[in-house]
């Protein structure tokens, strides 16, 4: 028999089967709602429990104190629900809807940014207008891989006409591996999308400190660009992290964008630098070690800050757990850790 789950204040009610979290099902009807490592390690999908037949799975503390669990905080990703459940958000988010839209897509171009990252840009040919917010990522399915979509970051402005995507090349990637030799200028894409909540508070007045690992730099380039676009005056502090010298992009743009605002820095932290490949023309000076560490050195407290971070998932979790020790309230951190599809999700075209 399935249960349902109610956002209270909110016309959302959704079904869930017995033993479905929280998350499971409010993904699963396609609620927005902000997570990230659905392993109960961030404290992204933080929510009052308001009333329900629960069973918690194990968490870590640093995504719910005690304190806060004691007062009916539960995280959405380790709640499972036995019987019907009501929950609140725990803010005033600001909470944006776009329609939901699958277009056809094709390739205007695609060239290499780094030695294993390739930039695809996509112009729309039918299924718009594609609104979004600076920050969230899409669906794309290549005609080299029917059936196997896969989610990627917008890297540009919400008003740029062409899309543009940051694809790394994973090792055996079934997809990302395949791109220069299965994509061709004009080719057609499908694109489904915009999702995450990982997105752009324009509402927001404090700082903001932005940390990317890799092709994680492609939201963090929409959601700076649009700041700049849109006249957002905050401090802005971006960390940049990547493994040698030869893994490092967009900078000088990235620079010049950041560093002409007022209290703002950009950094480019190199955690396995290889000094025979480091011609030393770079942008900007070069840290070394781990991007998290390079944020700990600088910043003893970062309390009112607005955080947006996008990578692989370690480095996802161990910056959401830093930021979170420095301060950082759990709405304030907005993370997309890049995790593997677990399933090959069917075309529909
Ligand atoms: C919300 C979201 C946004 C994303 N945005 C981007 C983006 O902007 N740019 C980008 O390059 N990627 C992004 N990704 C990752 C992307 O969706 C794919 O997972 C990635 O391109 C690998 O797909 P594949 O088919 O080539 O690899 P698969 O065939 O699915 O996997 C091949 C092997 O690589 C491993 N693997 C796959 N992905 C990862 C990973 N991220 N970390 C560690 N191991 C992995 C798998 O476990 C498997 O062993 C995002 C993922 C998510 C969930």
């Amino acid at each position: 028999m399935s249960h349902s789950i109610s956002i209270d204040g909110t016309p959302v009610t959704v079904e869930a089967e017995p033993g479905d979290t929280i998350l499971d099902a409010l993904l699963m009807a396609g609620v927005g709602f902000s997570y990230s490592c659905q392993a109960g390690n961030c404290g992204t999908c933080r929510c009052e429990l308001v009333s329900g037949d629960i069973l918690e799975l194990e968490y870590s503390e640093h995504a719910l104190e005690a304190s806060d669990r004691a007062r009916g905080v539960v995280l959405a990703c380790r709640t499972q629900v036995w019987g019907d459940t009501v929950i609140r958000k725990l803010d005033d988010e600001e909470f944006i809807v776009h329609p939901s839209r699958i277009l056809r897509c094709s390739v205007a171009s695609l060239d290499r940014l780094t030695h294993d990252i390739h930039r695809l840009r996509l112009d729309i040919r039918s299924g718009g207008p594609f609104s979004f917010s600076a920050g969230q990522y899409a669906s794309i399915e290549f005609p080299f891989a029917p059936g196997r979509a896969r989610d990627y970051s917008m890297a540009t402005r919400p008003d740029e006409a062409t899309l543009e995507f940051h694809i790394r090349e994973m090792p055996g990637g079934s997809v990302s591996a395949g791109l220069a030799a299965g994509l061709r200028t004009g080719d057609a894409v499908r694109v489904s999308g915009p999702f995450g909540t990982s997105y752009l508070r324009a509402n927001h007045t404090g700082p903001v400190i932005a940390i990317a690992g890799g092709s994680g730099f492609a939201p963090v380039r929409s959601i700076i660009a649009t700041m700049r676009a849109q006249g957002l005056a905050n401090p802005v502090h971006t960390y940049f992290g990547a493994r040698a010298e030869r893994d490092v992009y967009g900078e000088a743009e990235m620079r010049t964008w950041v560093e002409g605002r007022t209290g703002s820095s950009a950094h480019v932290v190199l955690s396995d630098p290889d000094p025979d490949a480091d011609t030393g023309t770079h942008a900007g000076p070069r840290r070394f070690g781990l991007v998290t560490d390079a944020v700990a050195e600088d910043f003893a407290r970062l309390d009112g800050f607005k955080a947006y971070v996008a990578g692989p998932p370690a480095m996802v979790d161990a910056a959401t757990a830093l930021l979170a020790s420095r301060g950082v309230a759990s709405r304030d951190i907005h993370a997309d850790a890049f995790h593997p599809a677990n399933i090959d999700k069917e075309g529909t075209t």
